[in-house]
């Protein structure tokens, strides 16, 4: 049996004063550790969120990082910089870096590699655009991203893997994937990963849901028997409704 994985994704929204009540507010309806949770917030307020989850088991993700452990460059922070600042997670490729900011397939397996050897547990985003859905290229893109995203991951970094399936056109617009669009998804994802990494990690993979999860939706998609969690935005900037979808995973 796989753990569920719920992660709220703040994105750019939040200030610090209600970064901290947000994560305060969550923390106090996780009390045990039946589903993972784990909240990603902007940068700059990283190690408030870790201070107000102390003792809690919600954990601290970063939503992205650069592959460079220093160097010159401006605007970005190092997967060490992450962990100091208290997070166990980072998401890389999300649809609004891989398609709103042009990040390649070689930048994001540049960035995977370097998080994942640095400690870093990476949730590694996929997912088509609306156009590739309908065009019946959704497979063919999958296929694509995970292979280069993921091209020479050692055994190591491998393990340290999250996948989110994010329909891109799921994604903050209310659509939300059907149960079937969503099942196909994830178990050609999971025969996708046993064939390039083997059955057994493909076994133990948590491949997360994500594009529009909210309280009324969750419950019908994280019971499908490939869909292991959700990566939640919108739904995941108050209290209640984050925590009504980490309650639809027990
Ligand atoms: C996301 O940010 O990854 C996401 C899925 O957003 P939303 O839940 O708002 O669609």
């Amino acid at each position: 049996m796989r753990k569920k994985f719920i992660a709220g994704n703040w994105k750019m929204y939040t200030t610090a004063s209600t970064a901290k009540s947000l994560a305060e507010g969550v923390a106090k309806g996780i009390t045990d550790n039946a589903v993972t949770v784990a909240v990603c917030p902007p940068f700059p307020w990283l190690s408030i969120v870790a201070d107000a989850l102390q003792g809690s088991p919600v954990a601290v993700g970063g939503q992205n990082c650069h592959y460079a452990a220093e160097g010159a460059y401006t605007g970005d922070v190092s997967p060490q910089m992450l962990l100091d600042a208290g997070c166990k997670y980072v998401i890389v490729g999300h649809s609004e870096r891989r398609h709103g900011l042009n990040e390649s397939d070689l930048f994001l397996n540049r960035k995977v590699k370097a998080a994942t050897s640095a400690g870093l547990s990476v949730i590694f985003c996929v997912g088509e655009l609306l156009a590739e859905r309908e065009g019946k290229q959704t497979e063919d893109v999958l296929d694509y991203q995970l292979a280069s995203g993921l091209t020479g991951l050692s055994k190591e970094a491998v393990s340290k893997l999250v996948i989110a399936y994010e329909p891109v056109w799921a994604i903050g617009t209310g659509k939300v994937a059907t149960p079937d669009q969503a099942q196909e998804a994830h178990a050609f994802i999971r025969k996708r990963f046993a064939a390039q990494f083997g059955d057994a990690a493909a076994h133990t993979l948590v491949i997360q849901y994500g594009g529009s999860v909210k309280p009324d939706n969750a419950r019908e998609l994280l019971k499908l028997p490939d869909v292991d969690g959700a990566l939640v935005g919108g739904a995941s900037l108050k209290p209640d409704s984050f925590l009504a979808i980490v309650r639809a995973a027990v």
